[in-house]
């Protein structure tokens, strides 16, 4: 399928899903999670009228910005380790993945401009899944005020793989409920205006419950095979 053709399905799923929720499309931002696809399909995506591209992994990110430089806007999705904030941190408009104080240390000692962060949250509580719990959400997002390099633009999470929409719904509620708490904050540094939630399989729901930038990979440009490390 052409990353065309994809779009086109996606982009009327999500008209779909702003009609049920009263929400406008303009409101979503569509980011091509591209992990598991070449260069040329990226560009494929770019040219289809994408602007945003995901990647989980540094390598993957690399292999793609030496061939797309920054003509798209960077999204790092996947789990980071501190030690690999340099290779990516000029690269990159966003990191989806905040999820502990060392992280966050090391991004703002490397970056030289603000960082766009979003804290990811284990809102379904798997063990399998990164992220912070929910109760402590809002006491870390507090504690980041000394990283000047850091903001904090909103809360990401992972839904379970499950096709039980209550419980996708319920996850997507609680990102939400949170964001509302980090709000009410009123931190500067943390305007907490995005939430990152929704996938292939789910990003209707999630958009039905306030998603504002979903991150879509097989759904728009399909997998070739292996993932690209
Ligand atoms: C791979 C990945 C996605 C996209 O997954 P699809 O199910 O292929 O749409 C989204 N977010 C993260 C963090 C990912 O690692």
């Amino acid at each position: 399928m052409r990353v065309e053709d994809n779009l086109k399905q996606i982009k009327t799923a999500i008209h779909e899903a702003c009609i049920k929720a009263n929400r406008e499309p303009e409101e979503i931002t569509l980011i091509a999670v591209t992990k598991y696809v070449s260069a040329d399909r990226a560009q494929e995506a770019l040219e289809a009228g994408i602007h945003h591209l995901g990647e989980n992994r540094d390598e993957g990110l690399l292999a793609k910005w030496e061939v797309l430089k920054d003509r798209p806007t960077w999204h790092f999705i996947g789990t980071l380790q501190t030690r690999k904030v340099k290779n990516i941190i000029d690269k990159v408009d966003y990191i989806h993945s905040l999820d502990r104080l060392s992280l966050a240390k090391e991004i703002n000692k490397r970056a030289d401009r603000k960082i766009n962060c979003f804290v990811q949250v284990n809102v379904s509580g798997e063990v399998s899944k990164q992220g912070i719990n929910p109760e402590e959400a809002a006491d870390f997002i507090s504690s980041l005020a000394e990283y000047k390099n850091l903001n904090i633009i909103g809360l990401m999470t992972m839904a379970p793989h499950t096709s039980d929409k209550d419980l996708l719904r319920a996850c997507f509620r609680k990102l939400k409920d949170i964001q509302k708490q980090v709000k009410n904050l009123g931190f500067d540094f943390a305007p907490c205006t995005e939430l990152s939630m929704g996938m292939s399989n789910d990003f209707s729901l999630a958009i039905e419950e306030g998603a504002t930038m979903i991150r879509i990979g097989t759904a728009l440009v399909g997998q070739e095979g292996q993932e690209v490390k």
